[in-house]
């Protein structure tokens, strides 16, 4: 898949914006949204440079996928069979 095929899997909601918990190999989401993420347009402001601006920001790669970090229905895991979901933290 080249550079654009896999960019315009995303559907730009934003929502794997959010600061992430890991723990014992479960990933939950707090509803507290990354300093560089528009909340109005639910993009990065800082995109192209992200890995230089924010560097907790995990690049998407096929090896980072099965990590659980990705919504449950974000394209881009959607087919992974027995994808870890992430859960919000207020759903335990
Ligand atoms: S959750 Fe998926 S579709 Fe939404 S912004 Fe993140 S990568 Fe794109
Ligand atoms: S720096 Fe990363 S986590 Fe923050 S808004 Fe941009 S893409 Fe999302």
């Amino acid at each position: 898949m080249n550079h654009e095929n896999w960019e315009a899997r995303c559907q730009r909601c934003g929502r794997c914006c959010y600061e992430k918990i890991e723990y014992e190999g479960r990933v939950y989401y707090t509803d507290k949204p990354c300093d560089k993420l528009d909340l109005k347009t639910c993009l990065c402001t800082v995109y192209e440079d992200r890995l230089r601006e924010k560097p907790e920001c995990i690049p998407l790669d096929k090896d980072t996928l099965q990590r659980g970090i990705l919504p449950g229905d974000c394209p881009y895991v959607a087919d992974i069979p027995d994808y870890n979901t992430p859960q919000l933290i207020e759903d335990e």
